[in-house]
């Protein structure tokens, strides 16, 4: 964007491919164009979301979109046409309508907006983000004269600036902008190594179910060529489906224009025989989760694919190692744990074994980040790190119903807490199959500690699969739209229908604690390389509270020594399954924290 100022009013003539921001502030409303409704205004402000240059030009925010090879020649025309006393253009389409002139041109409907506004912020951040509630504090101040809210804008940014909230979430973005100049690479004594990583000039991806699909359209989005097999043309046709469902969708949003959604849907390719994979030089699979069906595929792509090429596989539960032992170049075999669905989640788990060659890393953590996708990189492990911290705490929500706590109240627990869903209904999300599988899986990986809820067993064994079948612990519709609990699920639990109120501290503290723990043991095993991954791979993995920066922002902020007292309180009430790490007791004792004061 280019602007052009005079004193005031001011012209802003913007590039049509651009995004524009707005910076949230009194001073910002108040400048802006008065075609642009408050509404929409707020919008941008509390959301933090960019415009297209287009939808600026049409909403009054961007008087004209200029073509980049006459932008300075319009600008000084504008310039000399402003300075010359000229008014203003306003290019802007929006009609003025009844409703823009009753809530946005009077007092009583701007307070309308405003507190509309504020209650819906609320609703969202459950009081959480203290930055959004000022922002509007800030431009109602605007409304009693420019200097009064130039001067709260000030005190409130400054304000907002020093908060722990604000804290957290600086971290997090220096933690994630780091991590896009990491390598991924580790020498022994864990300092990071810059490795080149090789270019995937083409992918290949087995599997095209749900996973596959997914994989294939953010590939094809970031304009890489896939081939997508499966082993029968049907199951192909619907992988196929479920690529163009997730580009087409970008088209319905503008965010792409109709030549690049058709460009992106050609990029990819279907096949039953492997067609077209003797030039993959990565290769992604997604089949059934059964380690013969992955060694199966891995044998026989291997025999076909170049001697450079990468096999990685988007297992959830199976140790890489074990896929490896099909392979005849193990070192080119890595872990690409995708999270669901593909094109809206943002983290990539990279898992290496110790005999993964460094280049093969590098090149799947930087084809991760090519994807849009952060990167994590962990040691391979039962449940790698995300749901390895996922599992205990998703038990222990079992283990609540299992003594009677109401579902609900599990829920709204967790989300007060800051969880964007509920682990109830994250169980239901997942599928109820799926999570008593891996249920029965971590058990068998860690013992009595990870044992499986009696009430999880109960509803998955009663034929119960959560959403997809439309049939979980909660009620589902038609579509699959979540309604309330469905009270018939309760006689199936050990203490049946009878319910009784857990106050919900305990039901918060006896949930994030059991998985900052895990957090805790991950890093004192070597699964993952340092706090900062932790954090990272919690929050943008599993939803982790932002404003809580992560597992390990959150027991540093709470205190080590806390954290395992209130461990060892819980480990009283239920022997086995709240034992403090060694490493958090050791921090607790000499007074140690996992970030520096410098860090943040
Ligand atoms: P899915 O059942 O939707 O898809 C699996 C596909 O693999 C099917 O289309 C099947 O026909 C195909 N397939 C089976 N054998 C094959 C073979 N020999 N050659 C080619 N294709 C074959 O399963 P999904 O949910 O997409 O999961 C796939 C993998 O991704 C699993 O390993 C799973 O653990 C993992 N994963 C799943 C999720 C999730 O939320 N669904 C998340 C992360 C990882």
């Amino acid at each position: 964007a280019w602007r052009v100022c005079t004193e005031h009013p001011k012209t802003v003539l913007a590039l049509p491919e651009v995004q524009l921001g707005l910076i949230p502030g009194a001073g910002g409303t108040q400048r802006l164009p008065r075609a642009v409704g408050q509404q929409a205004a707020l919008d941008m402000i509390l959301t933090g979301k960019n415009v297209r240059a287009r939808k600026a030009a049409q909403i009054g925010l961007v008087h004209d979109l200029v073509h980049p090879a006459i932008l300075r020649d319009i600008a000084v025309q504008r310039a000399r046409e402003l300075g010359a006393g000229a008014k203003r253009r306003n290019t802007s389409a929006r009609a003025r309508t009844a409703r823009t002139l009753l809530l946005d041109d009077n007092p009583f409907g701007r307070s309308i907006v405003l507190r509309q506004a504020r209650e819906m912020t609320l609703k969202k951040t459950r009081g959480h983000y203290p930055a959004p509630l000022a922002a509007l504090e800030a431009v109602a101040a605007g409304y009693h004269g420019r200097e009064h809210g130039f001067a709260e804008d000030a005190r409130l940014f400054g304000e907002m600036a020093e908060t722990p909230v604000s804290k957290e979430l600086i971290f997090l973005f220096f933690a994630t902008t780091a991590l896009k100049k990491d390598s991924g690479v580790r020498a022994d004594d864990g300092t990071p190594v810059p490795v080149p990583a090789h270019d995937v000039v083409s992918l290949g991806v087995l599997g095209a179910g749900f996973m596959g699909a997914g994989i294939a359209a953010v590939a094809a989005q970031a304009g890489i060529p896939v081939r997508l097999k499966d082993s029968g043309l049907e199951r192909v046709g619907k992988g196929l489906a479920g690529v163009r469902d997730v580009l087409h969708e970008r088209l319905q949003k503008r965010q792409v224009t109709r030549q690049q959604y058709d460009d992106q849907m050609l990029l990819v390719g279907g096949t039953i025989d492997y067609t077209g994979f003797g030039g993959t030089d990565l290769v992604i699979e997604a089949v059934f989760e059964e380690v013969a069906v992955k060694h199966t595929v891995v044998r026989e792509v291997e025999a076909l694919v170049p001697a450079h090429a990468i096999i990685a596989s988007n297992t959830s539960t199976i140790p890489i190692a074990r896929i490896a032992e099909a392979s005849a170049r193990p070192e080119r075999v890595i872990g690409m744990h995708f999270f669901s669905p593909v094109h809206k989640m943002p983290l990539l788990e990279v898992i290496v074994t110790p005999r993964t060659a460094a280049d093969v890393t590098a090149t799947a953590v930087a084809f991760g980040k090519r994807l849009g996708k952060t990167v994590i990189v962990v040691n391979d492990a039962p449940g790698f790190y995300v749901n390895r911290i996922l599992a205990p705490y998703i038990n222990e929500a079992g283990r609540l119903l299992d003594i009677g706590a109401a579902i609900e109240a599990i829920d709204r627990a967790m989300l007060e807490f800051g969880f964007p869903v509920g682990p109830i209904t994250l169980l239901d999300e997942v599928g109820l199959d799926i999570a008593g599988k891996s249920g029965v899986i971590f058990h068998a990986a860690f013992g009595d500690r990870l044992a499986p809820s009696q009430s999880l067993r109960a509803v998955v064994e009663a034929g119960r699969l959560g959403r997809k079948g439309k049939s979980g612990f909660y009620h589902y519709d038609e579509v699959g739209k979540k309604g309330d609990v469905d009270p018939s699920v309760y006689p199936l639990l050990p203490t049946g229908s009878q319910r009784h109120d857990v106050p919900i501290v305990e039901i918060q503290r006896q949930l994030s604690l059991v998985m900052v723990n895990e957090a805790a043991r991950c890093l004192e095993e070597g699964i993952i390389h340092g706090p900062r991954d932790g954090d990272v791979g919690a929050v943008f993995g599993i939803g982790f509270p932002a404003f809580r920066g992560g597992p390990f922002r959150y027991i540093d902020a709470t205190g080590p020594a806390s954290v395992v007292q209130h461990l060892e309180d819980l480990e009283f009430r239920n022997p086995g399954r709240f034992v403090a790490c060694e490493l958090l007791v050791q921090m607790a004792r000499k007074g140690e924290r996992f970030y520096k004061a410098r860090d943040l």
